[in-house]
């Protein structure tokens, strides 16, 4: 089938290089032109594991294409996904500038029946306004073309999405359109064969599902967090409880993993419209506020802990941080807990040295350069000449590393861990001081 794709970030490439790699005629559109070259040069402009192949597989066989021409863009796909950014805007709504402005687009230069797939995460209603911009372009144009619009949100997780996208546990399709319905039970057709994952439904309930979906995910994270804080009080071990409750199936060990907070594109954002949305409606949702308040002070706890170390004194101390992105094996740093601890450092006089194995070049383009920020080659050289060491995000390359060196390189042997990633009586036998999340007396 042919396929049109605006936006190519983590969704829309991902989405893009799948679809063509199941046998689809893909075109991407963005209005970045820097990307679209890049692209065009084989050049994956972001890290996400596994596309890269991907993306050069299906642009060899000339399935994949890209191009910033939006007339041309509209005219190739039967369907047009529409995958480009919603980010907050200040009252916490989703800003639906980038995805209206898709609409209009489709409607100026569409000249027969097309699909309209909403892929972007849109508050209930969305589809009900691009339907509106695209038919008011229709009008001035004096057309009765038809077209559908359908609400399919997209649920990779980034480090993952390639497989995500290939096995989905699910494909959410919103739409009261038969015509609509047979074309994305074909697109998802190779996607399906296993067992069928297509749950169909109205356009609201599958644009609320996605907003469901990473609410009930972050209220996970900020009642684990919750009940860490409340353990580290109480001299209790937050690991330990995790595995006691995780094992009633009914609650499960996925996802109860404590920490310094969430970040990424999704969670804050999502669940701060979704607030928003219940607002918007007269309803005050209690519990997504406090969701979001317990993130936000979650995200300061690092520093609270380094700061409560050298008892408020930071001037002139530097601080080793290892993991920049939001979560391991991205390069993603939007709302990543590691920038609300930098930050914090810095403002106190304090300097970094940090490491990641792939969000530097990232951290650097939000940075740039500055005196009290060293990035370093290695996680090894980020200790060189550090005080303490901070861990951000798990990367698996942090998991067993050399603890002596460690304790040798560091002037005071002291690890805080965002992550939990180490058994704190194993730390004892090195001399290393370890505080973690929610992890007993000593904190
Ligand atoms: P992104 O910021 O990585 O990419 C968005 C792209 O859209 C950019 O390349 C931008 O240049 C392009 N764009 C903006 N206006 C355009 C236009 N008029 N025409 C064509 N391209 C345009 O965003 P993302 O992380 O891929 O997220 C996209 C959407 O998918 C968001 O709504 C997000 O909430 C949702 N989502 C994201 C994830 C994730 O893990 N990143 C997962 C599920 C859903």
């Amino acid at each position: 089938m042919k396929i049109t794709i605006f936006g190519t970030g983590y969704v829309g490439l991902v989405t893009g290089a799948c679809l063509a790699d199941s046998g689809h005629d893909v075109l991407c559109m963005d209005v970045d032109q820097g990307k679209i070259e890049r692209l065009k040069n084989g050049q994956i402009p972001i890290y996400e594991p596994g596309l890269e192949p991907v993306v050069r597989h299906n642009t060899d066989a000339g399935r994949l294409q890209f191009t910033t021409d939006v007339a041309e863009a509209v005219a190739h796909g039967l369907l047009q996904f529409i995958a480009v950014g919603t980010p907050p805007d200040e009252d916490g709504s989703a800003d639906l500038q980038y995805v209206l402005a898709v609409a209009r687009s489709i409607g100026q230069h569409m000249d027969d029946y097309k699909v309209v797939v909403d892929k972007s995460t849109v508050p209930v209603g969305t589809a009900d306004k691009v339907r509106d911009a695209i038919r008011l372009q229709l009008d001035h144009r004096g057309s009765e073309l038809e077209f559908d619009v359908v609400s399919n949100p997209e649920f990779l997780k980034e480090g993952a999405a390639v497989n995500d996208f290939m096995k989905p546990d699910r494909i959410i399709v919103g739409t009261s359109s038969d015509r609509a319905e047979e074309v994305l039970r074909e697109v998802y057709y190779p996607f399906n064969r296993n067992h069928d994952r297509m749950i169909f439904m109205d356009i609201r309930s599958a644009e609320l599902t996605k907003y469901a979906a990473n609410a009930m995910l972050a209220t996970k994270i900020s009642f684990m967090n919750e009940v860490a804080n409340l353990a580290e009080r109480l001299g209790a071990d937050i690991e330990a409880v995790r595995r006691g409750i995780g094992s009633d199936p009914r609650i499960g060990y996925h996802f109860i993993y404590p920490g310094c907070g969430y970040g990424g594109s999704c969670f804050p954002k999502d669940v701060q419209a979704l607030a928003r949305t219940a607002y918007d409606c007269g309803y005050e949702s209690k519990l997504l506020n406090a969701v979001e308040a317990v993130n936000y002070d979650q995200k300061h706890v690092l520093f609270d802990k380094v700061s409560h170390y050298f008892q408020g004194d930071l001037a002139n101390r530097t601080v080793a941080v290892w993991g920049l992105s939001f979560k391991p094996n991205t390069d993603d740093m939007r709302e990543a807990p590691a920038r609300t601890l930098m930050e914090s450092l810095w403002q106190a006089g304090a300097k970094v040295q940090a490491f990641d194995p792939e969000a530097m070049e990232e951290t650097q383009r939000i940075y740039g350069n500055r005196d009290d920020l060293q990035l370093c080659g290695t996680k090894e050289q980020a200790l060189r000449g550090a005080d303490i060491l901070v861990i951000c995000t798990e990367w698996k390359e942090f998991r067993s590393p050399d603890f002596e060196a460690i304790a040798k390189a560091l002037s005071e042997p002291v690890i805080i861990d965002g992550r939990n990633m180490y058994d704190p009586q194993m730390l004892d036998r090195y001399d290393l001081v370890y505080y973690a999340i929610g992890r007993g007396r000593n904190q």
